[in-house]
């Protein structure tokens, strides 16, 4: 139940300021990387602390326990956390619900007032935020940079994006009426992050469902909750009332799919695994006893994204861009190139300039800000390696291929290059999620295309070409729902680009875009007769 807002008359600074992206950090200047010295050394201290799970302001304590570990020192803990159970599942509907019946009712003005507060709260954090991120998730400073600063970027943007809500008009006023078009809450919503963008996306999916009036119930990867658990210490700083966000880390096979079962969870909000979503997406589809609604499902899943380059491209350009975009954060983007399809006109060139800058990247422990970090987990690491092995079968290996051994005890990879990868095998087809990249010939601009888009996904793409004509092709028919021109195929920027996949990459959601805010909501229209 929640009350219907009237358009309220905000001061706020969404109308003072319009939105602006956070500024990336430039670490080049020495008094910053100074900083950023200083942060890592201070989180070094902290690593290993124990964190509470927190349901309805209440902190609690469970007998098995998550223990996070830095992917490039698996034998140093990052924190060590409680594990939620299916029997934390209750408690934390319960007091969801409860803070709902409030937090629903608050006015949008305090909730807005929230995540600006929140926003202020990461800025002075943010050297911190990302020490973070490097000790737990192996990112480099930049990489670590931009996820803090999406999260930033997240809490300014909605928060100006739902006092744009408040001010719907239903189209027509039929003469004698008042036509009212009010966007009002959902309930209470699964929140469920996956690890690869700690803070942005765990932070994102939270803060559109709070600043639209839902509560959450936030269910932390298990190899990430960290972060998570320092992104609720500043909601909880910045004022957010008790149960609004319920702090719950746990095994996604036990709690998470509890959590999604419960009758009373309105929505679940999900980015992660292709496997994961669709098995989300059935339970969620399953009525349980006592549950009212159709529960909605936001699922973000994998992609196997690539990026044509024709003939005619500046090579040292494409080899650039496509560097950054299949060895960035070691692979493990949504968005990360692991298909690049190259005109057969340049394709030995390509791949020569193309090994000469995979070379120079520096692979080793990220708190010394190298190129590439750790994978990570052992199991991915694993699963990783056996993909290279059948890409020494399916192709011919350009470099790397193995673990990158001499970079320390972590779990690290070379950045791996294999070429003529025909398509439809398996290394041009499954998610990799790590530092491999399949090189693929293709006779002409068309039937690149066609390789590109002969994938059951569909999340990002890449064109390289100096041809209007090829690029108007590529706008109609490359086949996803983020596509980017001479330009690499990572890197969304709020705002700029909003984000969501097509096909099996998910329920194209596109975060950080003008329609995310409708998904966490629900539109009730009230013709108001004049007498
Ligand atoms: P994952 O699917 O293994 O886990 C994601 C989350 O789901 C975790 O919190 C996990 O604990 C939880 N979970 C697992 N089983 C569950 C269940 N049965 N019920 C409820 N929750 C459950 O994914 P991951 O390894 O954390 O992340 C990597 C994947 O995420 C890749 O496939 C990547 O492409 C995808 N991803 C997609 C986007 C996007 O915007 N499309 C962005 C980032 C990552």
């Amino acid at each position: 139940m929640a009350t219907v807002e009237a358009p309220i008359r905000l001061r706020t600074r969404a109308q003072q300021n319009p939105f602006r992206n956070e500024p990336v950090t430039d670490f080049s200047k020495w008094d910053v990387a100074r900083q950023m010295r200083a942060a890592l050394d201070r989180v070094r201290g902290q690593l290993g602390r124990e964190y509470d799970l927190v349901i309805g302001g209440h902190r609690i304590k469970t007998a098995e326990k998550i223990h996070s570990v830095n992917p490039a020192r698996p034998s140093d803990i990052v924190g060590i956390h409680q594990k939620a159970g299916e029997e934390h599942v209750e408690p934390a509907m319960r007091a969801a619900l409860k803070a709902f019946e409030s937090w629903s009712r608050t006015p949008l003005e305090e909730r807005v007032s929230l995540l600006f507060r929140t926003a202020d709260l990461l800025r002075e954090r943010k050297f911190e935020l990302m020490a973070w991120l490097v000790f737990e998730v192996s990112k480099n400073w930049a990489e670590a940079d931009a996820d803090v600063g999406e999260t930033i970027d997240f809490c300014e943007f909605y928060a100006r994006e739902a006092q744009r809500l408040v001010h719907a008009k239903a189209p027509v006023q039929l003469p004698g009426e008042i036509d009212h078009l009010f966007y009002i809450p959902l309930g209470v919503g699964a929140v469920i992050p996956p690890w690869n963008f700690p803070a942005a996306i765990m932070a994102g999916m939270t803060l559109a469902s709070i600043v639209c009036g839902n509560t959450v119930i936030l269910k932390p990867s298990s190899d990430s909750p960290t972060i998570a658990a320092k992104f609720f210490e500043i909601l909880e700083e910045a004022g957010m009332p008790e149960g609004v966000v319920n702090f719950c880390p746990g095994a996604g096979a036990s709690f998470g799919d509890a959590v999604v079962a419960h009758p009373k969870t309105r929505y679940i909000a999900f980015t992660g695994s292709r496997e994961v979503g669709l098995r989300i997406n059935k339970v969620a589809a399953d009525r349980a006893p006592g549950q009212v609604w159709i529960k909605r499902t936001i699922l973000e899943m994998g992609g196997k994204d690539a990026i044509i380059i024709d003939a005619d491209s500046d090579l040292e350009t494409v080899a650039d861009g496509v560097t950054a975009a299949a060895f960035g954060f070691q692979g493990q983007k949504c968005s990360a190139c692991s298909r690049v399809i190259v005109d057969e006109r340049i394709y030995g060139k390509f791949l020569e300039r193309l090994k000469d800058r995979v070379e120079r990247l520096t692979i080793g422990d990220p708190a010394i800000n190298t190129n590439m970090g750790a994978v990570i987990n052992e199991g991915s690491m694993k699963s990783i390696m056996n993909y290279i092995d059948i890409g020494k079968r399916e192709g011919r290996l350009i470099t790397g291929g193995g673990r990158a051994t001499n970079a320390g005890e972590g779990y690290f990879i070379q950045p791996t290059v294999i070429a003529d990868i025909q398509p439809k095998s398996r290394l041009e087809q499954e998610e990799i999620f790590g530092p491999v990249l399949a090189v693929i010939k293709s006779r002409n601009f068309e039937e690149a295309l066609d390789i590109a888009n002969d994938t059951e996904f569909g999340l990002t793409g890449a064109v390289y070409t100096g041809s209007r004509e090829k690029i108007e092709m590529a706008m109609r028919e490359f086949h996803v729902g983020n596509l980017y021109i001479n330009r690499k195929c990572t890197g969304a920027i709020v705002g700029a680009h909003p984000f969501g996949g097509f096909n099996m990459s998910g329920t194209d959601s596109k975060a950080g875009g003008p329609d995310y805010l409708l998904l966490f909501s629900q539109a009730k229209s009230v013709g108001e007769k004049i007498t």
